[in-house]
């Protein structure tokens, strides 16, 4: 199947965001041009019939910027504060950005625990299930206010494909601040290609990225291709495209070729849970 014809059949996308996307590197403020155009394209693909869950990174970075903390919080206790002063500043934008465009959104705050115990994952599933049924487009983030090192995701990579896997989404798309997979370090090797399509992961796939969660090398590819792991085990394709350029989702919806796109072959022997159990 082409990749038009693919796109075509996409019913329900989780887009993840992260947080050098929405602020801008030179003062670390909200980037409100990107996030307008990301809010307005998301509320146009929820007017075309098909539901969007939106995977949001932030919370750390706006919380850090309102408070003028200007070195990366290392102590856990003030990460946690931060968190939850940019996640409320990050909902009131999304907020006012959506009813522009008269849509509802709703905050979805997940840690590892509420994915793991079976009582709370079953209730978040049925949260999303009534969401998308009510219309509404969630913002998910993790609990960075609760979650420490011990008990989380880690990086918004992997949640965005655990909710893509939880409810059963059909397409990821990862906005990165690169084009997609390169064959080597696009930044250090001018030789460097962008691999338009990749069927299986392989290791040497992985080692390509810098080695499963090393996340060094491709600027945090290796978190991507973990993702994508997961997300294509549970069923859904994943895109990795630039978020530089928000109309890139578009473009991947379109079935253009931007991008990198990671195929799903669902694997029947996929349970979510039992992945976060060997993960912990
Ligand atoms: N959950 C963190 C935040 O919103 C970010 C994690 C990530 O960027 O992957 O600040």
């Amino acid at each position: 199947m082409n990749r038009s014809e693919l796109m075509n059949r996409k019913q329900r996308i989780v887009i993840k965001v992260g947080s050098s996307t929405l602020t801008h590197p030179e003062t670390g403020a909200m980037n409100l041009t990107k996030m307008e155009r990301l809010v307005r394209i998301l509320a146009d693909i929820r007017n075309s019939g098909r539901d969007v869950v939106l995977v949001s990174s932030g919370a750390i970075a706006v919380g850090r910027k309102a408070m003028n903390i200007t070195e990366r919080p290392k102590e856990q206790d003030l990460k946690q504060a931060c968190a939850a002063i940019g996640q409320s500043r990050l909902m009131m934008v999304y907020q006012r950005l959506f009813a522009e465009y008269n849509k509802i959104t709703a905050q979805v705050l997940i840690t590892k625990d509420t994915m793991i115990q079976d009582t709370m994952r079953r209730n978040a599933r049925s949260t999303f299930m009534k969401l998308l049924e009510m219309g509404t487009i969630p913002v998910v983030n993790e609990n960075d206010t609760v979650a420490t090192d011990e008990i989380e995701f880690g990086d918004n990579d992997t949640l965005s494909a655990i909710v893509a896997a939880l409810i059963h989404a059909d397409l990821l798309i990862i906005l990165s601040d690169q084009d997609g997979f390169f064959t080597a370090d696009p930044r250090k090797d001018p030789d460097a290609k962008l691999v338009e399509e990749i069927t299986f992961i392989t290791d040497e796939l992985e080692a390509m990225a810098g080695g499963a969660g090393s996340d060094v090398g491709t600027g945090g590819m290796a978190a991507k291709v973990s993702a994508a792991r997961i997300a294509n085990d549970a069923g859904a394709d994943m895109v990795i495209a630039n978020g530089n350029d928000m109309n890139n989702i578009t473009r991947v919806l379109e079935g253009q070729n931007v991008g990198t796109l990671f195929r799903a072959h669902r694997n029947e022997n996929f349970h979510l849970i039992d992945y976060l159990r060997k993960e912990r």
